[in-house]
C-alpha cells in the first residue's frame, strides 16, 4: 500500500481548501466604530444610544445565574410572547441570534446553489456576503432617484425567476420606505412561486410603528410566501445581545428550523429580549426622541444644502456621491463615526441631542470648505 504523505505548507498544499465561492464574497465594516476606538459619536452602527434599563440588566444575571441548564430548544418562551405581540399563532414565528442568522437560514433553506436573489440595491451590506455564501446570486435591482425600493424594477427582475426577492423597508443605508399600500401592491404582486422576505429592521420607527407591527398578521394571512424579518438590535437597544425572529406560514417557519442547530440563543439573550417586551413604552419613548433627531439633523443638514433622503429609520443618508470619502473623514476629525460608501454616500445614525449638535457642527465646518483639499 501507498504510504501516506504529509502536505507541504505554502500555495499548492494540499490541505482543506475552502469553497470557490468565499472569494468572491465582500467584507463586512464595523462602521469604524469598535470597542477600542476613541470616537466621542458612535454613528456608524444605527445603534441605540441608550443602554439597556435595571430590569433588563436584572433580567441577564438572573439567567446567567442558571447557566449551567441548557436554554429553550427553540426559544420557544419568547416565540410565544412574540406571537402574542404581533397576533399570528405560535408556529409562525422562529428566533434567531440576530435576524442576519435568520437570513442565513431563509437563504439556506430555499435556494440551491446558482438560484436568483433579487433586491433592492444599494441596501444592506450583509446580503451580498449571506446569498453568495449560500452559493446564489444576489440580482441588484437600482433603486428609484429617490433613492426608494423601485417596485416596478423589482416586479421586472421577477423575469428571471428569483428563488426569494429581498425587500428592505425601511431601505438601510438610505432610510427611505414605501408606504404600507405601496409595500402591500408589491408583495401581492410578486410571483407565488419567489420566498419574499421583508427585512423591517427598522420598522419600530415608522409614523405608524402600531400599524406596521400588526400588518404582519395581515399580511401573513395573505401572502402564504411571505417571511418578515424583525429585530430586537435598532429600536429595543440588544444590538449587543444578537436576538432576531421571523414571522411567517408554518411551513416556512419549520424550514428555517430544520437549518437552525438546536439552542440557537444563549439564555441571558432570550430573558433581555422576554424583559424588554415589557417596557414597549420607554422603547416607545427612545424611539420618538430618535425620531425627534431625525427630524433635526434632516432639516440642518438640508438646510446646508446637503442631499438628504427622506429617512423613515434611526439614521440619515446624504447621498454626496464622490465626496463622501472626503466627508465620512471630516467627520472622523471631529470623533464622529459614520459609515461611509464609497462613491455613493454616508450613512449617520440618529443619536443623543449632542451626538446632532456635534455632527451638524462638523457638517457646517466642512461646507465652510475647511476639510476640502
Ligand atoms: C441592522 C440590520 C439588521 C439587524 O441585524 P441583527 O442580526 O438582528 O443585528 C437586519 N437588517 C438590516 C437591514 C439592518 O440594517
Amino acid at each position: 500500500m501507498s504510504e501516506r504523505t504529509l502536505p507541504k505548507d505554502g500555495p499548492g498544499s494540499l490541505g482543506p481548501q475552502p469553497s470557490r465561492r468565499l472569494a468572491g464574497l465582500p467584507g463586512y465594516g464595523r462602521g469604524r466604530a469598535g470597542q477600542a476606538t476613541p470616537f466621542a459619536h458612535r454613528l456608524g452602527s444605527n445603534e441605540a444610544p441608550e443602554g439597556p434599563s435595571a430590569a433588563v440588566q436584572a433580567a441577564a444575571a438572573a439567567a446567567i445565574a442558571a447557566a449551567h441548564r441548557y436554554p429553550d430548544l427553540r426559544g420557544e418562551r419568547l416565540a410565544d410572547a412574540l406571537a402574542k405581540r404581533h397576533g399570528v399563532p405560535a408556529q409562525c414565528v422562529a428566533v434567531s441570534a440576530g435576524s442576519i442568522v435568520m437570513l442565513d437560514q431563509l437563504i439556506r433553506a430555499y435556494c440551491d446553489p446558482g438560484d436568483i436573489v433579487a433586491a433592492p440595491w444599494r441596501s444592506y451590506e450583509a446580503y451580498p456576503i449571506i446569498v453568495g455564501g449560500a452559493g446564489a446570486r444576489l440580482m441588484e435591482v437600482p433603486l428609484d432617484a429617490r433613492h426608494r425600493l423601485d417596485a416596478d424594477a423589482m416586479l421586472k427582475a421577477c423575469a428571471s425567476s428569483p428563488r426569494a426577492v429581498l425587500l428592505c423597508n425601511p431601505n438601510n443605508p438610505t432610510g427611505t420606505a414605501l408606504a404600507p399600500d405601496e409595500l402591500d401592491a408589491l408583495i401581492g404582486a410578486l410571483p407565488g412561486e419567489a420566498l419574499v422576505i421583508l427585512d423591517e429592521a427598522y420598522a419600530d420607527y415608522a409614523a405608524d410603528a402600531v400599524t406596521v407591527t400588526a400588518s404582519a398578521a395581515r399580511r401573513l394571512a395573505q401572502h402564504p410566501n411571505l417571511a418578515v424579518l424583525r429585530t430586537f438590535s435598532k429600536a429595543w437597544g440588544l444590538a449587543g445581545m444578537r436576538v432576531g425572529y421571523c414571522l411567517a406560514a408554518p411551513q416556512i417557519i419549520a424550514a428555517v428550523n430544520a437549518v437552525a442547530p438546536p439552542f440557537p440563543l444563549p439564555a441571558p439573550a432570550l430573558a433581555v429580549a422576554l424583559a424588554v417586551l415589557d417596557e414597549e413604552d420607554a422603547v416607545a419613548a427612545r424611539v420618538a426622541c430618535c425620531v425627534d433627531q431625525r427630524v433635526r439633523l434632516t432639516e440642518g443638514l438640508g438646510a446646508m444644502g446637503l442631499p438628504v433622503a427622506r429617512s423613515a429609520a434611526n439614521f440619515v443618508w446624504l447621498a454626496v456621491g464622490d465626496e463622501a470619502e472626503a466627508l465620512a473623514r471630516h467627520l472622523h476629525g471631529f470623533g464622529i463615526a459614520v459609515r461611509c460608501f464609497s462613491g455613493e454616500g454616508v450613512r449617520i445614525t440618529t443619536g443623543t441631542a449632542a451626538d446632532t449638535a456635534a455632527v451638524l457642527a462638523a457638517t457646517a465646518d466642512w461646507k465652510s470648505g475647511a476639510g476640502r483639499p
